[in-house]
């Protein structure tokens, strides 16, 4: 059966002759301008890692589950019950629109920087927690984990925002003075402590880990109305030309 599963290659396909790299840089300036969000560029060899191999927080092929409201949603592998890595009990907390997904690389390769602001992030709560775990930003946008892990001392832990100590080595000094003076803002890390770790007098324990390496119990149900893979075909079959002329539309 044919699908509209929305790959990689249709987003390459006559990209980068079609760039107007001037115009994108201008356009990037003025929207920084008037963004209250931070903004950085990724690195090449991230993008590859971060879209082209499209794996979760596991590092392994994300699975893909559809709706009517998003297009596919991309979740943890550990969902995927045809394949030897399912997990009936744990995920990791990935969760993106692959649509949204898919144009913010296709607005990365024609070099506008990340925004910490990105307007589709505000739909989704597990979409906002995952890009601000994986590119290190934060907004005020709503975030949560798919589920909150318990820590040592059985209660459930907290998330919080610290800012990333880069380690200045000397022979990276240079570089890193480039990048931090240009387009290299602060990174913010995502973490979950203990609820207790900054309170006095009482229990509390060490537990902490960040939000991309963090394991959460698997939950019961999907945030969004989940439709079989024929509905959603037959829906989109209809669309397919809007989601085309989405896709052509750039983010700012
Ligand atoms: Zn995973
Ligand atoms: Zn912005
Ligand atoms: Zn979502
Ligand atoms: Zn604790």
């Amino acid at each position: 059966m044919a699908k509209l599963d929305l790959t990689t290659e249709y987003i390459l396909k006559g990209l980068t002759e079609k760039t107007d790299r001037e115009a994108v840089k201008g356009k990037d300036h003025r929207h920084q301008k008037q963004c209250e969000g931070t903004h950085f560029r990724v690195e090449e060899s991230d993008l590859v890692s971060y879209f082209e191999t499209l794996t979760c927080f596991c590092k392994r092929p994300v699975s893909r589950y559809y709706t009517l409201e998003y297009g596919a949603i991309l979740e943890c592998a550990s969902y995927d019950e045809t394949k030897p890595f399912f997990n009936p009990r744990f995920v990791c907390g990935f969760h993106v629109h692959e649509i949204a997904w898919l144009r913010l690389y296709e607005q990365l390769l024609q070099g506008y920087t990340i925004c910490s602001r990105l307007v589709e992030l505000r739909a989704c709560p597990l979409f906002n927690f995952t890009y601000c775990a994986l590119f290190k930003v934060h907004n005020d946008y709503p975030s949560v984990p798919v589920g909150l892990p318990t820590c040592f001392c059985r209660k459930p832990i907290k998330m919080v925002h610290e800012q990333q100590v880069i380690k200045k080595q000397q022979d990276t000094l240079l570089k890193y003075l480039e990048r931090t003076s240009i387009d290299q803002p602060n990174k913010i890390i995502t973490n979950f402590i203990c609820a207790n770790r900054n309170e006095q007098g009482v229990t509390k324990c060490d537990w902490m880990n960040s939000a991309d390496l963090s394991v959460f119990p698997k939950p019961k149900n999907k945030l969004h109305s989940q439709v079989d893979h024929s509905t959603y075909h037959e829906y989109t079959a209809s669309l397919k030309l809007d989601v085309s002329a989405y896709l052509a539309t750039t983010l700012f």
